[in-house]
């Protein structure tokens, strides 16, 4: 084993604005045994996720940064190559954050057996992992949808949004999307069952949003923010929820937006409408895993839940594929194939 190298992705400088490959340096380290109460892992599948454009800066946020040299942060489902760890032997799946890397030892903190059974090994990043939790738990939780009402959500084609939207027609809901490309907002309507699409490319997005929803907006899950959350702002109804799961349009911003102040605006709507405005991660709901693993692993099988994976051969493609993410260029869950499971 001590011959066999591991690659790595690291942190190489902090960006300003848009991130860049240049940002990430690739190295090689001897790969070392594990210890005793260790278990030697070897990524398969690595996710990237816009969240980790906020981990490449030093701004003070809800997770620590990446320091400059260290391997870049994500989410893995990896392979036990060799464990001295109790609980886990050679060939089980787990999913952690072990992060950009060939290879990883661990403790087992963190990490979790995924069930092959339930679905292919990929979708422990995506439908049924982080993506598909923070989808189910900030709809359920905050968006509170009922049927009947409208639902509208941003990056509609992605990770995320492509869950929310597919969750409300499931509890009844008329489902609105708002994606770029014409083809994402095609899929969205045509293969995942919402019922109108709306690009954000368009000029007049405030009227097409408008036309759209013609009873007005009850939630609105907002993973963008920008001028897509502004054409969104005045048709949300009376107590009308919105869960702000992410605002990927600001993550590279470098300062505010020029013009004028906006906030007494948005202000005057919370109070008018008496709106729910409720920022959340994913972690702050984690007592219900549970039920998210029973009811999404039960809709994937009953084909009431369609999901899409954007997948990149390659750890040394990471960089170049995590760029793709600020550019609408991903179309579906993001993914970096980094070796094939040997039981495979
Ligand atoms: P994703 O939707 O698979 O990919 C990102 C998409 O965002 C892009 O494909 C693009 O779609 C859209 N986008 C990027 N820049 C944009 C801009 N300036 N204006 C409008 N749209 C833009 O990503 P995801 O993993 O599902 O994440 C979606 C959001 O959820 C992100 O904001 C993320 O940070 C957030 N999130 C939050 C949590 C949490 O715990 N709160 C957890 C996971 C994700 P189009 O081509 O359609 O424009």
């Amino acid at each position: 084993m001590a011959t066999v190298k591991n690659r790595r992705i690291l942190l190489g400088r902090r960006p300003t604005g848009e991130p860049s490959e240049a940002d990430f340096a690739l190295s090689e380290i001897e790969l070392e045994d594990p210890q005793p109460g260790q278990m030697l892992l070897r990524t398969l599948w690595l996710s990237l996720d816009p969240y980790m454009r906020g981990r490449m800066s030093d701004r003070k946020s809800y997770a620590p940064s990446v320091q400059i040299g260290d391997v870049m942060v994500g989410g893995t489902v990896t392979e036990v190559v060799a464990s001295k760890l109790e609980g886990f032997i050679q060939g089980d799946i787990v999913e952690g954050r072990t992060g950009w890397q060939e290879y990883a030892l661990s403790d087992g903190a963190g990490m979790r057996k995924v069930d092959p059974a339930l679905g292919p090994i990929s979708t422990a990043l995506g439908v049924l992992g982080m993506p598909g939790m923070t989808a189910y738990f900030g709809l359920f939780n905050i968006g509170q949808p009922k049927p009947g009402e409208t639902v509208v959500v941003s990056a509609a084609a992605g990770a995320v949004g492509a869950v929310v939207g597919q969750l409300a027609k499931i509890r009844g809901c008329r489902v609105v999307g708002i994606a770029g490309a014409p083809e994402k907002c095609a899929y969205v309507v045509n293969e995942l069952g919402f019922d109108e699409c709306v690009s954000h490319r368009e000029p007049d997005l405030a009227e097409q949003m408008e036309k759209a929803c013609p009873k007005g907006i009850d939630v609105y899950f907002e993973n963008v923010g920008g001028r897509v959350f502004q054409a969104v702002l005045p048709w949300l109804n009376d107590f009308a929820r919105v869960p702000v799961c992410g605002l990927i349009a600001h993550y590279n911003d470098i300062e505010l937006p020029a013009g004028p102040n906006q906030v007494p605006l948005l202000m005057r709507a919370i109070l008018s409408h008496r709106l729910t405005v409720r920022g959340f991660i994913r972690g702050d709901f984690l007592d219900q895993q549970a039920s998210f693993f029973e009811d999404m692993s039960r809709w994937i099988r009953e084909k009431r839940i369609k999901y899409r994976e954007d997948i990149v051969e390659g750890l040394e493609n990471a960089p170049g594929a995590f760029l793709k993410l600020f550019r609408g260029e991903n179309f579906g869950k993001l993914l970096v194939k980094v070796a094939t499971a040997v039981k495979a």
